[in-house]
């Protein structure tokens, strides 16, 4: 019996086979340093988990319209209206299980399958684009960056990759896993180029919006009047309020967009989990607890952005938005690392590194682009990891 050509076309992610390493020397009893963490290492803020214990209580266990709660959406909607100055009203709101299943079901409601179209990533760019624009049916078409732009590709860059097949570009500023962030002109000048290419959408992913440390400011695509009626802006709870496991997500949307995503997700899931809909207002209205996470992430970018300055031979931009530092360390590919190991790729890099310091960081293979030739650290952990972990890695560096 054979399996589906779809679900032998995805890969099994590298990231997976490092953390079943990690768990295996943790096991064996070895200290094992983490750097691998896509997600807030705080616990979700009291205040929500309270709104969702008392309407689990009192009886919100039922199914939910596939569009949410009217208070959930209107809470979405004045949220981009009031905080990102995107023009928008319920009718454009889908509430979804996760930013990710926001991105899929974008994806499915524009995307038709053998028709060859393509979606334009600015690479490296998040792992899990690629699989799902193809699922979707499309073709992933990369635009490559470089560490030297801090991984930011001009307008012009962007346009020679559009081609009559492409149906969107998908654009994530602050980026994972790269760090950084478009600063509001950059968006400008990448919006005025799409205005003449008017049948294309454009896909904000906004997840990290929130988790931004130094003076560039966040502008949503959605905001730009000359594009945004053909702006899907995704964003959800996971990162900025420390939600990661409660999947919800959301996405903004041209209504027609957003009314199909909402009957994609009736037929896929039905809604997300009932007793959720009532933090989304609640965390939305949060200000001061979002505020303290992003001063203590920035702490900590400036930390690690510190100390890998000191590793030898390698180039890392700063890191700007979302909570990564992604250094390029391909100097020492063809190089001999201190156990032996003669280092070929970001991949025997990433397990020398573990089994001879102990610090488990993540490939930047998976990424695209420049990726194979960088790094990734996550900075969701203490600063005494940090300190420990990253002069562990550089000591290790110094002995190459
Ligand atoms: N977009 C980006 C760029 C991400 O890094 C992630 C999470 N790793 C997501 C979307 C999805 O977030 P979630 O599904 O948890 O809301």
């Amino acid at each position: 019996m054979e399996l589906s050509d779809r679900a032998r076309s995805i890969p099994p992610s590298i990231t997976l086979a490092i953390s079943a390493q990690v768990k295996e020397m943790k096991a064996a009893g070895k200290e094992i340093i983490a750097f691998g963490a896509g997600e807030p290492d705080f616990d979700t803020p009291r205040k929500i988990s309270d709104v969702a214990i008392e309407s689990l209580l009192s009886g919100s266990t039922h199914y939910m319209p596939s569009s949410g709660t009217p208070e959930a959406r209107q809470a979405i909607a004045h949220k981009l209206k009031t905080q990102n100055n995107i023009d928008c009203s319920q009718a454009n709101i889908s509430i979804n299980a996760g930013a990710k299943m926001s991105i899929n079901l974008s994806l499915m409601s524009i995307l038709d399958p053998n028709k060859n179209q393509e979606v334009v990533v600015p690479t490296p760019a998040w792992v899990s684009y690629k699989p799902m624009i193809e699922l979707a049916g499309g073709t992933m078409v990369e635009v490559p960056t470089t560490v030297d732009s801090s991984f930011k590709c001009t307008p012009e860059e962007i346009e020679a990759a559009i081609t009559s097949n492409t149906k969107a570009i998908m654009l994530n500023t602050p980026s994972n896993p790269c760090g950084t962030m478009y600063s509001p002109e950059e968006l400008r000048a990448i919006a005025q180029m799409l205005e003449g290419h008017p049948g294309i959408y454009i896909l904000s992913d906004e997840i990290y919006e929130r988790l931004i440390y130094s003076d560039i400011k966040h502008l949503s695509l959605g905001s730009i009047v000359e594009i945004a009626d053909r702006v899907i802006t995704i964003n959800g709870l996971s990162k900025a309020y420390a939600m990661t496991g409660w999947r919800i997500g959301y996405a903004c949307a041209p209504e027609p967009v957003a009314k199909a995503m909402n009957t994609l997700q009736s037929q896929l899931n039905t809604c997300i989990t009932s007793f959720c809909y009532a933090v989304i207002p609640v965390a939305l209205g949060m200000q001061n607890e979002v505020e303290e996470m992003r001063q203590i992430f920035a702490r900590r970018a400036a930390l690690m952005n510190e100390l890998i300055g000191n590793w030898p031979n390698v180039q890392c931009a700063t890191p700007t938005g979302a909570f990564y530092a992604f250094p390029k360390i391909s100097y020492y590919f063809g190089k001999t690392s201190p156990a032996g190991t003669e280092m070929t790729d970001a991949v025997n890099f990433t397990k020398a590194l573990l089994e001879e310091t102990g610090v488990a960081v993540v490939p930047g293979t998976d990424f695209g682009g420049c990726g194979p030739d960088h790094i990734r650290l996550s900075f969701a952990c203490s600063e005494e990891q940090i300190t420990e972990g990253v002069n562990k890695v550089g000591a290790w560096l110094e002995k190459f």
